[in-house]
């Protein structure tokens, strides 16, 4: 997509989970404790076990079901996803129409790039109000078709996630941007570095310290105007306004997609 602005950015690639609202209100604790459980009925082991199993599996495979996946166990994602994510404490998470108004304000184009199945994801953009911003997600089911293909095969078949090469370079594809001029939004600093392995420039969001492979540093989304003006910047030095961002919103735009 041509772009009739100065800024650098075409596109926008945000993370969901930790990153479009706080950790602090517990969805993410909630789904470690999901996880935990799932691990001990799964395994046979005790809950202590089970904890450090969990860190052990999202370390060395980027999230315990891949690496469940990977040492052999028989899980298919739906039986994983509705014991880890259906049982999950939405309510904790209220509408959020400053976040709504600022990803409304952005003139790219908005894609969410999520390691969580799509129903998780759905469910997360409801509660937040934000369902009708993002021209596409980019979710589980996205980066994962062949373990949908045959059941008999999903515990063959590795799962693909952030921070993976396979996933990255997906969501680069399928943004149709040049890395360059795409901006990577996320929570974890392993995704960050996988994303700067590719070219793309990145924001780490939610945390204090910056590393090598981070462009920009937000101590939440909230902050991304003021830390990231540069999105909106015009070719005439000027920054976008709410009337023009409608009159481009009438403009025909790509149809959503899994
Ligand atoms: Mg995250």
């Amino acid at each position: 997509m041509d772009f009739d602005y100065a800024t650098p950015f075409n596109c926008l690639l945000f993370d969901l989970d930790d990153t479009l609202y706080s950790p602090a209100i517990g969805i993410g604790r909630a789904c470690r404790n999901n996880i935990e459980e799932f691990l001990a009925s799964k395994c046979g082991i005790s809950a202590e076990e089970a904890s450090s199993l969990r860190a052990e599996l999202f370390q060395s495979h980027g999230s315990s079901l891949a690496g469940l996946v990977a040492q052999g166990y028989d899980v298919h994602p739906d039986e994983y996803h509705s014991y880890v994510h259906g049982r999950l404490p939405y309510d904790l998470i209220e509408p959020d129409a400053t976040l709504r108004e600022l990803l409304l304000s952005v003139p790219q184009r908005k894609i969410l790039f999520t390691n969580s199945d799509r129903r998780h994801a759905t469910r997360v953009l409801q509660r937040l109000g934000i369902e009708d911003c993002f021209q596409r997600i980019i979710c589980f089911e996205t980066m994962n078709p062949h373990l949908f293909e045959d059941a008999t095969r999903c515990s063959k078949s590795p799962v693909i996630l952030k921070p993976s090469a396979a996933a990255m370079e997906m969501a680069v594809r399928l943004a149709g941007v040049a890395p360059r001029r795409t901006l990577f939004l996320d929570d974890s600093e392993r995704n960050i570095d996988a994303g700067k392995a590719l070219d793309l420039r990145t924001a780490l969001v939610g945390k204090r310290v910056k590393t090598q492979a981070v462009d920009y540093l937000l101590g939440s989304i909230a902050e991304l105007k003021q830390m990231i003006p540069e999105i909106w910047k015009k070719q005439d030095g000027t920054t976008t306004t709410r009337s023009e961002l409608e009159l481009e919103s009438m403009r025909p735009t790509t149809p959503i997609g899994a």
